[in-house]
C-alpha cells in the first residue's frame, strides 16, 4: 500500500466502522499470530493453546514514581513483592496449560527489587516460549551471581527502558550484563495516557468500541489468577473495581482442563472488562505523555 493510500485509509469511515467492529480484535490477533516466528495452523486447532504475551508480576515495590504509571504502582500505599510459594505453584499451574508463548515477561514494579527473582526466573518454561524477557527501569544493579548464572541459562532478554532518571546506572548495567554474556535491548516506549483509575460513564456502545480499538495484548499473571490486562489486574488489586467471573482465570483453583478452556475464552475475548470504564486506552484521550516522569 503507497503512502498516499495508506492515509486515506486511516482518516477512512470505513476504517473506524472496522475497528468498531468485534472481529477486528479476532482479525489482528490472527494476523499477530502468522508473523509469530514459530506461526503453525496448529495453535488453532482444538485442544491447543498459544499465547501472545504474559507479563508475570512479581513485585508491586518500585523505586520510581512516574505519575503516567500504566500499572498504577504509585497508588500502592503499601507496596509487596508476591508469595513465592504461591507465585510459583501459580506460574506451574499456567505453564501445563499452553503450548507456545511468544513473549513470557517478568514485570514490576521493578523486577531487580525482588530477592526471589532467580526462582521464578527457574520456572520460566524455556522450551516452549519465542522470547524470555525481563522489564526494568534500569535503575537497581543486581549483584546476585546465581541470578546471572539462571539468565544465561534461560536465555533471558533484559528489556532497559529508556527514563530520564536513569541515564547513569543504565550504562553501569550494560557493562554488567555484556560481562555476564546476557542479551539486552533498550527500549524507549511510547507512553499513553492511560488517566487516573476512576470511573467514566460511558455507554455500552462506547465501551464495546473502545474495547475494539484498545491495542492491549498481554494477559497478566498477577496474584494466584491471569486477568485480560494490566489495568484489570490493578485495579481489581487495588480495590478499585470488581472483576467479572468471566474476566481471569482462577488459575490456582481450577483444574488444567478448566485453566485451558477459560484462558482459551481470555484470549479470543469480544466484550469489554469492567476495568474500561476506569481507563483511558482505546478512547480519544489516550494521546503520548512524557515517559517515565
Ligand atoms: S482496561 Fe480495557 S481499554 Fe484499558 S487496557 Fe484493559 S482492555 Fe484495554
Amino acid at each position: 500500500m503507497n503512502m498516499e493510500i495508506k492515509d486515506i485509509w486511516k482518516s477512512s469511515k470505513l476504517r473506524q466502522f472496522w475497528h468498531n467492529f468485534s472481529a477486528h480484535k479476532t482479525y489482528v490477533r490472527l494476523c499477530r499470530l502468522s508473523k509469530s516466528d514459530n506461526w503453525s495452523m496448529k495453535y488453532l486447532l482444538p485442544g491447543r493453546l498459544w499465547l501472545d504475551t504474559v507479563d508475570v508480576v512479581i513485585t508491586t515495590k518500585c523505586n520510581l514514581f512516574c505519575k503516567g504509571c500504566h500499572h498504577l504502582m504509585p497508588y500502592y500505599q503499601q507496596p509487596y513483592h508476591m508469595d513465592k510459594e504461591r507465585l510459583i505453584a501459580t506460574m506451574q499451574k499456567l505453564n501445563e496449560c499452553f503450548d507456545w508463548c511468544d513473549h513470557y515477561n517478568f514485570l514490576g514494579g521493578e523486577p531487580f527489587m525482588n530477592p526471589d527473582l532467580k526462582y521464578y526466573i527457574a520456572e520460566a518454561p524455556d522450551e516452549k516460549c519465542n522470547v524470555i524477557q525481563l522489564t526494568t527501569n534500569a535503575t537497581i544493579i543486581p549483584t546476585d551471581s546465581e541470578l546471572f548464572e539462571v539468565m544465561r541459562r534461560k536465555k533471558v532478554r533484559i528489556l532497559l527502558s529508556q527514563y530520564p532518571s536513569n541515564r547513569e546506572t543504565q550504562q553501569r548495567l550494560i557493562s554488567i550484563l555484556q560481562q555476564e554474556g546476557i542479551e539486552y535491548h533498550i527500549h524507549k516506549p511510547v507512553w499513553t495516557e492511560y488517566g487516573k483509575p476512576i470511573e467514566r460513564s460511558r455507554s455500552t456502545k462506547e465501551l464495546k468500541q473502545q474495547f475494539s480499538r484498545c491495542p492491549v495484548k498481554c494477559k497478566q499473571l498477577y496474584d494466584g489468577a491471569l486477568y485480560y490486562c494490566f489495568r484489570s489486574s490493578n485495579c481489581h488489586d487495588l480495590g478499585i473495581c470488581n472483576v467479572a467471573d468471566d474476566e481471569y482465570v482462577d488459575l490456582l483453583h481450577n483444574t488444567k482442563e478448566q485453566n485451558c478452556r477459560e484462558i482459551r475464552r481470555l484470549m479470543w475475548r469480544h466484550k469489554p472488562v469492567r476495568a474500561c470504564k476506569y481507563c483511558l486506552r482505546g478512547t480519544e484521550e489516550n494521546v503520548i505523555i512524557p515517559r517515565g516522569e
